[in-house]
């Protein structure tokens, strides 16, 4: 019987260390290999012999990442990346090219969308934005030179959560090359691989490393799109990850199971509470009955994540307020870590967008997105909790303030 995904957390795609028989995978800390002989070193960069060359090319420690990560999303093969742009950028700009078209979530990190917004057009790639929760919208963003679509799935920072199933099913008959970022949820809670998406990318530096030391990020996918990935863009464009931190995201991988378990758990503790205090007026979150992804728990998704997003009454002002009276939860951009992080999107993460982009969006003035650490929930409620009384008592002081003045 194949082991379970909390097995193969800890013990997928390891290869033993033959030499000294380590339990964890040594780092190999080094730039170059040294070859036998030049005729092997020539036998090397040919492909024609197995063995490694250079760090940026591959490296053991690496590769003992890439194969747990295959093996988690499902997958032929994986790519480790320095960061989760590096995983975003090489995953678009090696399936696309001059003259081609890419559907995108209207929808995405900031700096994914900067990157699909700004910098493809240069090289004379075309992209619409689009409500992807809509397959009509979808279709009708298609044409004829459509080539690729990007798109995360609960969406950074809104948590709307789209079809995987129909997505996949749309791309596979128009010929369309799908790429979902995965985040948020990890491999435990959702494999796009298996419900037809052609690659799956994260950012690392979250969940998957889970203790907010490492930069990084992953593909994973078909084995000719792994290959055409590494010989392009990671190669040549050169955005691979360093050996140390692969070895730090396998440590953070064993927990992985445990971590996202309390994670889940506190979210949706945590977006109960807040759907229920009276200056909350939106809370978004998978795991609640309202959510119009709540349908996808238990069929596409296993649980609904550690983020969550909010919104409260006021403005900027209000929002950036309400920050600065939390003391557990630290206003840090970044999320999947043990520490509760929280943040202003319409003024951090998502700052590449317009103010019209951003309503188109729904990424409103005081949206604030949550992602729920490891601490003991009641601590993380009690800190909401105090900074929303806190503001609000601002609220009533300025008023009586303005109106005795
Ligand atoms: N994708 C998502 C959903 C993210 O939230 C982020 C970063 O916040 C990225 C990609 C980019 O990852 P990195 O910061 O590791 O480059």
């Amino acid at each position: 019987m194949p082991y379970k995904l909390d097995t193969l957390a800890i013990h997928g795609g390891h290869e033993a260390d033959a030499q000294y028989g380590s339990l964890t995978t040594p780092i190999h800390q080094t730039s170059t290999f040294i070859f036998d002989s030049a005729e092997q070193g020539a036998a090397r960069f040919a492909g024609e012999c197995e063995g490694y060359v250079y760090s940026r090319l591959g490296n053991p420690t690496v590769r003992e990442l890439e194969r747990r990560m295959a093996v988690l999303e499902g997958a032929e093969d994986a790519a480790a990346t320095a960061t989760g742009m590096a995983a975003v950028s090489a995953a678009i700009l090696t399936n696309v090219k001059a003259g081609d078209h890419i559907i995108a979530s209207r929808a995405l990190y900031g700096c994914s969308f900067a990157f699909l917004s700004h910098m493809v057009k240069k090289f004379g790639i075309s992209v619409t934005f689009v409500d992807m929760t809509d397959l009509t919208a979808v279709a009708g963003a298609c044409r004829d030179n459509t080539t690729l679509m990007f798109f995360e799935t609960p969406i950074n920072p809104t948590l709307e959560v789209l079809d995987l199933q129909k997505l996949a099913d749309f791309a596979r008959q128009h010929n369309i090359i799908s790429v979902c970022d995965n985040t948020f949820l990890t491999p435990l809670l959702q494999r796009p691989l298996t419900f037809g998406i052609d690659v799956v990318i994260h950012s690392a530096t979250k969940y998957l490393n889970g203790h907010g030391d490492v930069v990084a990020g992953v593909i994973c996918g078909r084995q000719d799109i792994i290959t055409d990935i590494k010989l392009t863009a990671l190669k040549d464009i050169g955005g691979t990850m360093s050996p140390h931190d692969a070895w730090l995201i396998l440590r953070g991988l064993k927990t992985l199971p445990l971590r996202i378990q309390r994670h889940c758990e506190s979210a949706q503790i945590v977006a109960e509470k807040l759907s229920v205090h009276p200056r909350v007026t939106s809370v978004y979150y998978p795991g609640l009955v309202c959510h119009p992804g709540h349908a996808m728990l238990g069929h596409q998704m296993v649980a609904a994540g550690g983020v969550l997003a909010f919104e409260i009454e006021g403005d900027v002002a209000t929002a950036q307020y309400f920050l600065n009276q939390l003391k557990l939860c630290k206003i840090a951009v970044s999320l999947g870590d043990a520490e509760s992080l929280i943040q202003h999107p319409a003024t951090m993460t998502h700052s590449p967008y317009s103010q019209e982009e951003r309503e188109q969006a729904g990424i409103s003035d005081t949206l604030i997105r949550l992602s729920v650490g490891l601490e003991h929930v009641d601590d993380i409620i009690e800190d909401l909790h105090h900074a929303l009384t806190k503001t609000y008592q601002h609220d009533v002081s300025v008023n009586t303030q303005s109106s005795t003045d």
